[in-house]
């Protein structure tokens, strides 16, 4: 392709185009919202030269697709054109033999979309691309900004010129790039240390341009990132499970503030911004539920963390029982901690259809419970005349466990205690993560006892904030809990706020 043409977006067959620019129905709008917090994205990035990046990109996407399933998409550069291939859809739907064949290059990242900001549409699917003179970049975004209005105000854009914050950091960025190439070839990163201290919220990027692979974590370090090393070359991903998958090894994390920049000459770190702006605030989320367990955050193995919130989970709320059996999957760890410290058995009390992913759409509540039936099926044998202590991550609207403990109980269960290895869920995230408005949450609405009684329990208890930190375990570490306390790390614009407020409540 000549410099400066626009790259080859490919919409991946008839399916996306007649939406182009409109809503799009979700993918698989019959299956059921598991009523978790919802993630905003998973990036991926690879510098390899010799290697196939999109097949390795591939790879990675597709062991971030718990991260985001509403659309997928990677940028590739042979060193001469980045060419760009997202479409609405998991990364098995989006990329096959056949998108995959033509992606030659030494570089690419790729990234798997939740939107939070921003419609469902082809449009918002990532990377962002960028054609800027003979030059052009590609951005993939994990976050949300929260000074976007703003920051589309400074820059005189009209009401409706970006359609997400990753397309206004796309479009500032692009502002900024200088109109004559350096002779370093480093008008990408030099860009970035302009606009970078502008922004506000949370964002983990990886950016490219033709010849720089570039990671990007805010000075809050809200959403993951994290660096590995082929013999070939080097990778970026917001989890570490994502390097495993190819063979890569973890070099370690991405420190809130840096950026990372990849190219011909290796890998090198900057820190664009103020010092006094870095406090280190990973949101406390991801070792809950958002990451998988075989994730490495703060040094940790999320898997054990979250067992180690079972084990404080049965010394802080014990409770006579005959089994403890947890949701599948993310209370399994916690259960499996909550039976060793308390010695009540562990057992299997429901079962996962294997081929229902973590999902996002419902479009009514009745859709949820009847979802959980298709999700879940009880162990009867295993259930019948016990008394049950459930462990489940979280509770954000309440529906699915309500239609738990219920089908439970159906099931010959003598009595429900549900334990939540996580303080009540009471705020909206602002940093990327879709919990909801207030008036969804139901611990923001209800009193314990009247969760209790909303959900037909026995009993119901959740882990204290302090016990939670400790069974994380990182002496000294920051975390965001803004969802739990209502206090934010950073602030949060009095727009931003009425606009959740505003917005329609996800169940009709
Ligand atoms: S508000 Fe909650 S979900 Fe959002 S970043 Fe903070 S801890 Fe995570």
């Amino acid at each position: 392709m000549e410099p400066g043409a626009a790259p080859s977006v490919w919409d991946n067959g008839a399916v996306v185009a007649p939406h182009l620019g409109g809503e799009v129905p979700p993918p698989y709008p019959d299956v059921p919202d598991d009523d978790s917090p919802k993630e905003a994205c998973g990036v991926f990035g690879v510098y390899a030269t010799g290697q196939a990046v999109a097949l390795l990109t591939f790879d990675g996407l597709y062991a971030l697709q718990h991260r985001g399933q509403e659309s997928a998409g990677m940028a590739v550069s042979d060193g001469e054109t980045v060419t760009v291939v997202k479409d609405m859809g998991l990364v098995t739907n989006v990329f096959d033999e056949r998108t995959l064949a033509p992606l030659q290059g030494h570089l690419a990242i790729g990234h798997t979309r939740y939107s939070t900001t921003g419609s469902s549409t082809w449009h918002n699917a990532q990377p962002v691309y960028r054609a800027v003179g003979e030059a052009g970049f590609a951005l993939g975004h994990n976050g949300n900004l929260t000074n976007t209005p703003a920051l589309a105000a400074e820059a005189g854009m009209l009401p409706g010129v970006v359609t997400s914050d990753s397309d206004l950091v796309g479009e500032l960025v692009s502002r900024e790039f200088p109109k004559e190439p350096r002779n370093d070839g480093r008008d990408l990163e030099v860009t970035l240390a302009k606009v970078l201290p502008r922004l506000e919220g949370a964002f983990s990027f990886v950016l490219m341009d033709t010849a720089h692979l570039i990671g990007v974590r805010d000075p809050n370090g809200f959403r993951p990132l994290c660096l590995g090393k082929l013999d070939s070359g080097w990778v970026l991903a917001s989890e570490s499970p994502a390097l495993d998958i190819i063979g890569a090894h973890f070099v370690r994390e991405i420190e809130p503030g840096e950026v990372i920049v990849i190219d011909a000459a290796g890998c090198r770190s900057l820190h664009p911004f103020p010092p006094g702006r870095v406090d280190p605030r990973l949101c406390i989320f991801e070792f809950v539920y958002l990451a998988r367990p075989d994730s490495q955050l703060y040094g940790r193995e999320v898997h054990g963390a979250r067992r180690r919130m079972g084990e404080l989970l049965a010394e802080q709320a014990p409770v006579a029982a005959d089994m403890v059996m947890g949701v599948p999957e993310s209370g399994v760890p916690a259960a499996e901690g909550y039976a060793r410290a308390s010695g009540i058995p562990y057992g299997e009390g429901l079962v996962k259809n294997r081929y229902i992913g973590r999902t996002f759409i419902t479009p009514n509540q009745d859709a949820r419970a009847g979802g959980v039936r298709r999700k879940l099926n009880p162990l009867r044998e295993n259930i019948a005349g016990k008394r049950l202590i459930v462990v489940d991550d979280s509770i954000v609207r309440g529906t699915t466990q309500r239609a738990l403990v219920r089908m439970l109980r159906e099931a010959g269960a003598t009595e429900v205690h549900v334990r939540i290895p996580s303080p009540p869920y009471k705020w909206p995230c602002y940093f990327g993560i879709d919990t909801g408005t207030r008036s969804e949450l139901l611990a923001a609405n209800m009193t314990l006892g009247e969760i209790q009684q909303y959900l037909g329990v026995d009993s119901l208890a959740f882990l204290s904030l302090e016990n939670l930190v400790r069974a994380i375990g990182v002496p000294g570490a920051g975390f965001c809990s803004g969802c739990l306390t209502g206090e934010y790390p950073v602030p949060v614009p009095v727009e931003l706020r009425k606009s959740v407020l505003e917005r329609p409540p996800a169940r009709v």
